[in-house]
């Protein structure tokens, strides 16, 4: 019998579980992919906003300005990375209006040190913006973190200190009992647990109806991006919004975390909730938007994707008790990755309230090691690791520095990568301009070698995403 189990190990599940695990709980995370971060959390913009956008008063808001409060704390503590670039919603002639209502409801949100730029200031902080750009609203608080590894590095920390994990474990059917609840799943395991914590994103409609709670539904919103080399990273400094509107914040312009620049989300109201394809419009409206922003935007594109918003049906972030002890988290849409500092904390106070929760362990973790690079480390600190250990001197992937040491590493370290995909969002390896077309054949065999399995049955991303058929030559045993 669990005390808690969380459903979905997005960057809100995976947050819940890091904050509960300090206490004495049997926790479970349940996840219905082969990783974490496999829905919203593993593509979206990765802009933690200073919170001025959401409507003043409404949970978007108050979760939005607190979140990006705990955020920058809480990456150094599990050793994701944070960046404070502050961000500018550009305004062109007309817009005037809109930025000034922009900046009022910021001031009435809480959010500390906006301003209003006029063009000159502008185009003196960020001197690629259009010229046709007259005006701004600048937010320095505002950031940008790379969410899946947030999320990743959250759910170590919460295994570290106990909690379980099942990836490709989706949730199916809840059953009431005596003690709380019985939780199956597609694979036939089924668990039982006093608590559940609805964090399955854009199926958290569907996970609520399982107790009887069908009082909001979630749909899906596609965005589709463009991400480009990192030579055109330092294309802007700031992460660039135009006005938002009904649909939005509209396509942006940022540099990511990790140094390349990327370019999205489109908008579309779709009702295919898996639906991820990237469109040859889409990718035009990006590029189109992209270029009205900062006209010199290169097709320096490396890979493109879409993301799913899982857009609730009350408008706002629905968080409430679908049944007793079962708390709901759905219609976490933008600005949710901001947030989910701020939800996690929320949970930690209601099922300490709820009495789920309440004695500390006597001795929990609550840092990880930074996830430090080995191409980011001096020739010096390079050769220490080496010295110790050859691993890390073997370079496996040639676009982004990555060593044979690193992958290892990602196979055995809290959570473990059981994918070719999984290894890529722990240490890059495959992420650069090739894409893994020279690194895949080597990782492949590492992760066959992890798991004990023949090097056809590793999978990309998942059940039956097979990269290999066979041997081309030689030994086909
Ligand atoms: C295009 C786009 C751009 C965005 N940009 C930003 C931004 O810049 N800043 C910001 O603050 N927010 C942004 N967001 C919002 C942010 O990404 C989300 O709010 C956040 O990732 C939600 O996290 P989550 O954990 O609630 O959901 P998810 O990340 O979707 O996680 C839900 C998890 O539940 C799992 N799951 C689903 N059903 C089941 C089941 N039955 N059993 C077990 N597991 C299940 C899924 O596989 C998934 O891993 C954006 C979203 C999108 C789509």
């Amino acid at each position: 019998m669990y005390d808690i189990i969380i459903i979905g190990g997005g960057v809100v599940g995976a947050l819940c579980a890091e904050a509960l695990s300090k206490y004495d709980a049997k926790i479970l995370l349940l996840e219905a992919s082969y990783d974490l971060a496999a829905g919203a959390t593993g593509a979206n913009s990765g802009i933690v906003h200073a919170g001025f956008d959401a409507k003043t008063g409404s949970l978007k808001a108050k979760f939005n300005v607190r979140g990006a409060e705990l955020m920058p704390a809480l990456c150094k503590r599990l050793g994701a990375g944070y960046k404070n670039n502050g961000s500018l919603v550009i305004g062109f002639s007309g817009d005037e209006e809109q930025l000034a209502e922009l900046y009022a409801r910021g001031v009435e949100n809480g959010v500390k040190e906006l301003a209003l730029l006029g063009k000159e200031e502008l185009h003196k902080i960020e001197p690629n913006v259009s010229p046709d750009a007259v005006a701004a609203l600048y937010a320095p608080t505002a950031g940008i973190v790379c969410p899946y590894s947030l999320a990743i590095a959250a759910a170590g920390v919460a295994m570290d200190n106990g909690t379980e994990l099942e990836y490709n474990c989706r949730v199916t059917g809840i059953e009431k009992t005596e003690k709380g609840y019985k939780v199956g799943c597609e694979n036939g395991k089924f668990f039982e647990t006093k608590y559940i914590i609805n964090c399955a994103g854009l199926h958290s409609d569907d996970i609520a109806a399982l107790v009887g709670d069908t009082s909001f539904t979630v749909t899906p919103r596609r965005g589709e991006y463009i991400l480009l080399d990192r030579t055109q990273g330092g294309t802007v400094s700031h992460t660039v919004f135009v006005c938002p509107s009904a649909m939005g914040k509209g396509i942006l312009v940022s540099p990511t975390f990790d140094g390349n620049l990327i370019l999205g989300p489109t908008s579309e109201n779709v009702t295919d909730k898996e639906d991820k394809k990237t469109t040859y419009e889409g990718l035009q409206k990006v590029l189109e938007g992209a270029r009205r922003s900062v006209p010199g935007v290169r097709a320096a594109a490396i890979t493109s994707f879409t993301g799913l918003r899982a857009v609730g049906s009350t408008g706002d972030f629905i968080i409430r008790k679908s049944a007793d002890n079962f708390l709901t988290f759905a219609g976490i849409e933008s600005p949710g990755l901001s947030s989910a500092p701020a939800l996690a904390e929320y949970a930690e106070q209601t099922l300490l309230s709820d009495g789920a929760v309440s004695k500390k362990k006597d001795c929990y973790k609550t840092e990880r090691r930074p996830a430090k690079f080995m191409s980011e480390l001096s020739f010096d600190e390079k050769n220490e690791y080496i010295k110790k250990d050859p691993a890390y001197g073997r370079i496996v992937c040639r676009c982004e520095e990555v060593t044979e040491g690193e992958i290892r590493d990602a196979l055995i370290n809290n959570p473990p990568a059981k994918t070719l995909d999984a290894v890529k969002r722990r240490v890059r390896a495959g992420m650069g301009r090739c894409q893994g077309g020279f690194c895949s054949p080597v990782v492949i065999g590492m992760i066959a070698d992890r798991l004990g399995i023949p090097y056809e049955r590793v999978e990309k991303c998942g059940e039956g995403s097979y990269i290999t058929t066979g041997r081309t030559k030689g030994d086909v045993k």
